[in-house]
């Protein structure tokens, strides 16, 4: 697995803001992209059955992980969406599904602007270091205003926000987005929210557009001396910089401000190419695990396949099938059949079967390396349990809580 395009994300929002529908819709429609090129591969045509849609559009996260894939640029993304708790609490569940994120979107309604979980997962999330992009959700309700949520991210959690798209339309008649930094409009399809057409944004929006891109330029160059050169000579500015800049600006703690309706899925597709184009990869995040031995030392733990495998369990459910924990990994890789220390017990485990969630099947695979975030079967662990190649290796929790730190490249 190509670890650069590997996204651990999690979705956090006050409740009712659209976390779920959100998560929904991104699954529908990764799922819908794939299905429509598999159709197309098999030579059946482009068209998706009325009835298969209808069914995938009634997708349901059951999973604490799900993964998917997503097409940008044609290259393919592994997404594993995982869920995360939206507790007001910081509690060790919200702290362990933290731990095992790379990026996140924080997902804010339009009407109800940052309201007091936000605030609360704000704080855990910026604990962790956390890189995000923010959702304005249900652009169609009545009221809807992205300024307030943007003015809301500056004021109540101190974020550096900027826009980087203006709508097209309000309320009942959101139409689409304009994206800042192409200067494209985007018109969404009024019921599967496919990006319709791209089109030069309406006349009448020319200046409101100049004026929020600078606002965006002026946001991004404080990341970057080259832009800001270029600003202040006011010299032209590639498109290809600012998509350069504006991924170093998310991953030193900016927040690019995105919108869409997810219960029309509106603005699904363009936010998950943000996730894909600015957000964080397992290359990008420098863990370290704690020594069992001395608790005071720190063991760097490297995305690197071929070091000892390293594993820590997150969310431990019970179904039909007996125990399923979820793991991330960190170091190495770990094989089906192969046996690992649980370092808290000092007992080696067998994995006998891992899996990957999807949204409507389970895949059973024979190996997992380094970034990734799979399940394993069978296994008698605790959560937040790592796993290991042998007794003492290392532990991810303890007392002290491991700051991981962003590489600003
Ligand atoms: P969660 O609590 O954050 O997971 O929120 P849900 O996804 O359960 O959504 C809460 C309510 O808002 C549900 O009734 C959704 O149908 C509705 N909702 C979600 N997204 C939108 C949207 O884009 N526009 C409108 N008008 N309603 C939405």
């Amino acid at each position: 697995m190509n670890l650069e395009k590997v996204r651990n994300i999690g979705i956090s929002a006050h409740i009712d803001s659209g976390k779920t529908t959100l998560s929904e819709r991104i699954l529908f429609y990764a799922g819908r992209i794939h299905k429509i090129e598999d159709v197309r591969g098999g030579g059946d045509g482009a068209t998706m059955d009325h009835m298969e849609l209808e069914k995938e559009r009634g997708i349901t996260i059951t999973s604490a992980a799900t993964s998917l894939k997503w097409n940008h640029l044609g290259e393919e993304y592994n997404v594993n969406l995982i869920d995360t708790p939206g507790h007001v609490d910081f509690t060790v569940e919200v702290e362990r599904s933290l731990r095992v994120l790379d990026g996140a979107v924080l997902v804010l309604c339009s009407v109800g602007g940052v309201q007091s979980q936000s605030i609360t997962v704000d704080r855990q999330m910026k604990r962790y270091k956390i890189p995000r992009l923010a959702f304005i959700n249900k652009m169609d309700r009545t009221g809807a205003d992205p300024f307030r949520g943007l003015r809301e991210l500056k004021e109540k959690l101190q974020a550096d926000a900027f826009l980087m798209q203006l709508p097209i339309g309000r309320e009942d008649n959101f139409k689409g987005v304009v994206d800042l930094i192409e200067r494209k409009a985007y018109y969404f399809d009024g019921d599967n929210g496919e990006v319709l057409r791209i089109e030069e944004p309406p006349a009448e929006m020319a200046d409101e557009v100049e004026e929020s891109r600078l606002a965006m330029l002026e946001a991004l160059s404080m990341y970057s001396d080259e832009m800001m050169e270029k600003m202040l000579s006011e010299e032209e500015i590639s498109v290809e910089l600012i998509y350069e800049v504006a991924r170093k600006a998310v991953h030193a703690g900016a927040t690019p401000v995105y919108m869409g309706s997810a219960y029309k899925n509106k603005g699904v597709q363009p936010l998950l190419d943000a996730v894909a184009r600015y957000l964080t990869s397992p290359l990008d995040r420098e863990i370290h695990g704690i020594d069992p031995k001395d608790e005071t030392k720190q063991i760097p733990l490297t995305p690197d396949p071929n070091e000892p495998f390293v594993g820590m369990a997150f969310k431990i459910v019970d179904d039909e099938y007996g125990q399923l924990t979820y793991m991330r990994i960190y170091q190495g890789t770990c094989e089906k059949g192969g046996s690992y220390v649980n370092q808290r017990t000092g007992k080696k485990e067998r994995f006998s079967r891992l899996v990957r969630m999807h949204s409507n099947k389970r895949e059973e695979i024979d190996s997992a390396s380094a970034g990734d975030i799979i399940a394993v079967m069978g296994i008698d662990c605790a959560s937040g349990d790592a796993y290991g190649p042998e007794r003492n290796f290392c532990t991810l929790e303890s007392m002290f809580v491991p700051e991981p730190v962003i590489k600003v490249s």
